[in-house]
């Protein structure tokens, strides 16, 4: 299968190889000047706010809900549906995360959920951008100065998405970013972490690396068991490559997707009972393209409808099964029909291919194969 088609490929370009071998030459490889240049770089792109880079976009919220104050005793509202690491780094810093349903049309955590599940426990609010498709950030921010909560925006996936034409991240209380290879753009792995100020920011650095600080010029001294989170410069070079390229990227994505509502719409996927993404062309980076399987019509799982593409060279992916159905979670008491849009989604969401160098013909290739496997996979 020469030409397998993957869910997602990521585009390194030769400038940015001889710049990575360049960095590899240099003789400082791990944290330093290509780290400082990245996070400058990310600064300016957030509008200035202070960034500090991670060596993922899990640790970053570990260390925002530190430096937030938040751990046993307390709650953090947020979303079943997403990568297990939102709900993980709550747990990593002995809170106790508080899940919410999903928007069946969103997949985003539903708003109007939110209040009900605050208790006078509850710290802050951790939400998550589905495929880049931004939460409402006016509702958020009113719910949590309303209840005067912290908010860690899981913005892992939406890098270059934007709320009422302002980038995410310019905006907000903390917002974590991811590089990891399947995201927008990336670092290999690494991640950043949006602050609100200097003190934040120091803060963060602590964290970052065995809670050292520098003193003088041979002192050093430790005041919070930090952890060993910092990216290294060689990653930093591939992200300072891929950032040159992010409104390319995503504006590559944003056609791929328009294609693909239309070839979609064409081949009759509202009749087969195909649930399409949100049609926002202004403010998703269009990180993924997600259906859901219409389950209730179709007579076999969506395992098989995957297999089923893989045969024809199509590769698809499940972002995410719902996290509270997850052993870890069911130990710790929650269980089937607790939330039953994200389980649903959880059960049928298909991603589909989708990244910067796929060709226009992919788009209508995937819509046949998967259209032809619905009509003959329907009851
Ligand atoms: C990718 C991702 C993360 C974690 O990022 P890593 O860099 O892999 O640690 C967290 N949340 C969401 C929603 C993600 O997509």
């Amino acid at each position: 299968m020469s030409d397998f088609l993957p869910f997602t490929r990521p585009s390194i370009d030769e400038e940015t190889i001889a710049g990575v071998a360049e960095v590899l030459r240099s003789g400082w490889i791990t944290s330093g000047p290509q780290v400082k240049a990245f996070e400058a770089r990310i600064c300016e792109y957030v509008g200035g706010r202070p960034v500090r880079a991670f060596n993922s976009g899990t640790c970053t919220m570990e260390v925002a809900l530190r430096i937030a104050g938040v751990g046993p005793g307390a709650e953090v509202v947020t979303t079943p549906l997403s990568w297990v690491a939102t709900s993980n780094v709550v747990l990593a810093v002995g809170a106790r995360p508080v899940f919410v349903d999903i928007d069946r049309a969103t997949r985003n955590i539903d708003l109007d959920r939110i209040e009900a599940a605050i208790t006078p426990a509850t710290r802050a609010l951790l939400p998550v951008d589905l495929a880049g498709l931004p939460v409402d950030r006016d509702r958020l921010y009113a719910i949590a100065q309303r209840h005067r909560l912290r908010v860690i925006e899981d913005a892992a996936q939406a890098l270059g998405s934007t709320w009422r034409g302002r980038r995410i991240g310019s905006l907000g209380d903390f917002v974590s970013f991811s590089f990891h290879p399947n995201k927008n753009v990336t670092t290999i792995e690494g991640g950043c972490l949006v602050l609100n100020d200097e003190r934040e920011a120091a803060l963060a650095e602590q964290y970052r690396l065995q809670g050292v600080v520098r003193t003088g010029f041979d002192g050093m001294e430790v005041e919070v068991a930090g952890g060993k989170f910092n990216l290294t410069d060689v990653a930093a070079r591939v992200g300072l490559g891929q950032l040159a390229h992010l409104e390319t990227f995503n504006a590559r994505r944003r056609e791929l997707a328009r294609a693909y509502f239309r070839a979609l719409e064409d081949r009759g996927a509202g009749e087969l009972g195909l649930q399409l993404p949100v049609a926002d062309f202004t403010g998703t980076n269009w990180h993924m393209f997600q259906v859901v399987l219409p389950e209730e019509r179709l007579r076999v799982p969506r395992a098989e409808v995957m297999r089923l593409l893989r045969d024809a060279g199509i590769g698809t992916g499940v972002h995410y099964p719902a996290i509270h159905l997850f052993a870890l979670y069911r130990r710790l008491g929650w269980r089937a029909g607790d939330f039953p849009h994200a389980e649903y989604v959880g059960r049928n969401i298909l991603t589909l291919p989708l990244f910067p160098a796929m060709r226009d013909e992919d788009v209508p290739r995937v819509a046949d194969a998967l259209t032809a496997i619905l009509r003959t996979s329907l009851r």
